[in-house]
């Protein structure tokens, strides 16, 4: 059997590949992956296990079971994101089932979809396995990897029918100002553009507060919200995630995600309940350990002469390490046995640059410091 053309014109992961070469050791100090070293809190544990000891082992609502969404409802108002439960939330597999069923609720055929880049290695996929056609906005090391209208207009992203935004962001842990996002909420206005904004590290914002495109004005009609409990809530094998939208769009996607999810796992939905309503001095206590490993790793940086913004939010930092990533980060492996993900991985933008990611425990995270420094000086 062949696969079909969309799936073809997809190549295999760029970040898997790497991690096969790092798979053949086992002195191998890991920055490269993209979720948290803790395990979910005790408590989302326990609710997990005690609703399957109870034989909660069922479907739910295909949106989700409703005390969920009523908390999710509760949840984001710290955000001033105002849902109804009842018709604008849908309870996803993980934030990335609903990126994927809002690509395929949305996109036409040859529609057009920007994607600031350097950017997560999902969405270019998700475009093209929705019948869509990927157009890159390259970001720059200049801008600290913020979205610019200047970047949005060279790109020719008007003639988008669809805007990716992800701040806090992945790969390069950058995030958006209000101000600065007043001027992309402006372009998207201008040229009827809809948006699909990836909030998945909005509780990982180090300076300041997070906010939402879709509490601008103008913009929530606009805009699909996704956020989850992968990364705040270090959940990310139990699967669960969150699309908020107006009604009209969460029944589009709903009708899919009924046919091909029917609904998220239920064990999830129990452990997220518990989360959502036990678990906020775990998500403060782990951000700040990793608020700490941040500003110790963009100084380490900062000491050997690498070049790294001040990245404020997600887990990661971008150094730039001049040339050639994929090579620098090979013989880094080969010669140190330190992981970290070449940038050019994750699109125009990225060359030059390494993703770091801090969600590794402090003591390995200095030991794999030592050795990039030793690498660096000895190039
Ligand atoms: N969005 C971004 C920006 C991510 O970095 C990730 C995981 O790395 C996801 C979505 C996937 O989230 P989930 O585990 O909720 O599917």
């Amino acid at each position: 059997m062949k696969p079909a053309d969309r799936v073809e014109r997809v190549p295999p992961s760029g970040i898997r590949r790497f991690f096969e070469l790092a798979e053949e050791r086992d002195d191998i100090i890991s920055l490269g992956v993209g979720e948290p070293d803790f395990s979910a809190p005790w408590s989302a544990r326990t609710a997990a296990i005690d609703a399957l000891e109870r034989g909660k082992t069922s479907y739910t609502a295909n949106r989700g079971r409703r005390d969920l969404r009523n908390a999710i409802a509760s949840h984001v108002r710290r955000y001033d994101l105002e849902y109804d439960p009842d018709g604008e939330i849908l309870v996803t597999a993980g934030a990335s089932e609903a990126l994927d069923v809002a690509m395929r609720a949305l996109v036409n055929p040859g529609d057009s979809v920007a994607i600031p880049q350097p950017s997560y290695i999902s969405y270019v996929p998700c475009v093209t396995f929705a019948g869509g056609e990927p157009l890159p906005v390259p970001t720059s090391a200049d801008d600290e990897f913020v979205l610019t209208h200047e970047a949005l207009e060279t790109a020719g992203a008007g003639d988008a029918e669809a805007l990716v935004l992800c701040y806090p962001n992945n790969p390069t842990g950058a995030t958006m100002s209000r101000e600065e996002l007043e001027v992309v909420a402006e372009f998207v206005r201008d040229n009827d553009l809809f948006v699909l904004s990836d909030e998945i590290y909005a509780a990982l914002t180090y300076d300041g507060d997070h906010t939402s495109i879709a509490t601008l004005p103008g913009m929530r009609e606009r805009t699909i919200v996704f956020n989850g409990f992968s990364k705040a809530y270090a959940m990310t094998g139990l699967r669960l995630g969150y699309a908020l939208a107006p009604e009209a769009t969460i029944n589009a996607m709903n009708r899919i995600h009924q046919y091909s999810m029917l609904s998220a796992p239920v064990t999830a939905q129990y452990a997220a309940l518990e989360a959502l309503k036990s678990c906020e001095d775990k998500v403060v206590e782990m951000r700040d350990e990793y608020n700490r490993r941040r500003r110790f790793v963009l100084s380490r940086f900062d000491e050997m002469g690498l070049d790294c913004f001040d990245a404020s939010g997600a887990f990661y930092a971008f150094p730039a390490c001049g040339g050639d990533d994929e090579a620098f980060a090979e013989n880094l492996l080969q010669e140190q046995g330190v992981a970290a993900v070449p940038g050019s991985v994750f699109g125009e933008g990225g060359e030059g640059h390494l993703r770091v990611s801090y969600a590794t425990g402090m003591a390995d995270l200095r030991e794999a410091m030592n050795r990039i420094e030793t690498f660096v000086r000895e190039r």
